[in-house]
């Protein structure tokens, strides 16, 4: 079996996909998941469990309510501005890489948007830390995890702006005050299921007031008033999505996922950091779990350290073409035997290239 590092659609237990494809041939008296009615009880209990497990799992206090959507993250780019900010309003935004500016990028269609701090002009290699937010906007946007830079914002600023979060990349793979976000979005395929499936989690209250008309599939509040049934939902995707909910109930939860989670991180900084031919990227204190972004002293030696790791069973470790190098994503179900893996293979990379 080989090590998958890919950072998404990504890994997810074998458990997982062992339940699900039993679910594709037989869910029910013989008939397959994806041929029963999405109205059908069986699958409003498959709804239910899903919503349950992320209230549990993350502590959604009441006067939230858990959306299941299409369209990935990248959909919410433009409804959270669009349900959002009044077409006078300002919200401010924290530039730290691609995603932040495509979701910065879908403002100006509903208002305006303040990049409160950016850092872009080092290539996002650290997360920017003295902003003001002003009181004013209608809301502060950030990315918690960024994916493709290998950067993490642990410390939520403090302010009494509605917060809004992308999450797609680090939800689920620690502990978080829900009750400090308005508004958390996440696309399922990075930690909990596969494509086709958009997590929202909404404070209800922030709702309904920006006095814009709202096309329905686009207006959070039919999801809420529907329970997330306003139309066909993605039926698979969300099973799925159960499925490794209730796997990642059976390990102990967000906690016991996010000390693994540090351990598997710190286990492979400390190799980046002690091998004489690999180097880190980022700032020491932005460093993410959840993708680990490193590249070779030696440039000339990528090539040959690419095609070592593919001939010994190691995936998607290619860096996005923005950073370069390597990338070694670690979701939630990346067992930490892989971690160790890497970090032999790594090791004996060294050995055979010590001058
Ligand atoms: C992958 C990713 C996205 C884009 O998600 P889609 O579901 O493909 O639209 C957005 N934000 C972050 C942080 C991501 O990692």
């Amino acid at each position: 079996m080989r090590h998958n590092f890919g950072a998404g659609p990504c890994i997810l237990p074998q458990e997982v996909f062992k339940q699900a494809s039993a679910a594709v041939l037989d869910f029910k008296d013989g008939l397959s998941i994806l041929e029963i009615s999405h109205r059908s009880p069986e699958f409003d209990g498959v709804v239910e469990e899903t919503v349950k497990l992320v209230k549990e799992l993350l502590n959604v206090p009441s006067g939230y309510s858990v959306l299941l959507l299409q369209g990935g993250a990248s959909l919410q780019f433009s409804m959270v501005p669009m349900n959002l900010l009044p077409q006078d309003g300002t919200a401010a935004y924290l530039d730290t890489g691609v995603w932040a500016t495509k979701a910065l990028k879908e403002v100006k269609f509903f208002g305006k948007a303040n990049v409160v701090a950016s850092s872009k002009d080092s290539n996002y290699t650290f997360i920017p830390k003295d902003y003001v937010i002003p009181e004013d906007s209608a809301y502060f946007h950030y990315t918690s995890n960024n994916t493709i830079y290998g950067t993490e914002l642990f410390e939520l600023p403090v302010t009494k702006v509605p917060v809004v979060c992308d999450m797609s990349s680090d939800i689920m793979s620690r502990e978080i005050d829900v009750t400090k976000y308005d508004l958390i979005y996440a696309g399922a395929q990075k930690n909990i299921g596969p494509a086709g499936l958009t997590l929202v989690i909404v404070k209800d209250e922030i709702l309904g007031k920006t006095g814009r008309a709202i096309p329905s599939m686009l207006d959070y509040k039919s999801h809420v008033d529907a329970g997330s049934m306003y139309n066909t939902p993605p039926v698979f995707s969300i099973y799925t999505a159960m499925l490794n909910l209730r796997w990642l109930k059976s390990k102990g939860g967000v906690a016991e996922m996010e000390k693994e989670n540090i351990a598997k991180a710190n286990a492979l900084y400390k190799e980046i950091d002690r091998n004489t031919l690999f180097k880190g990227t980022c700032a020491v204190e932005d460093r993410s779990r959840m993708n680990i972004c490193f590249v070779m002293e030696d440039p000339e030696l990528e090539k040959p350290f690419a095609k070592y790791a593919d001939e010994n069973g190691f995936e998607g470790l290619k860096g996005h073409r923005s950073v370069g190098g390597f990338r070694a994503s670690m979701y939630n179900a990346l067992p930490i035997t892989s971690v160790h893996a890497l970090i032999d293979l790594m090791q004996s990379f060294e050995e055979k290239h010590k001058k």
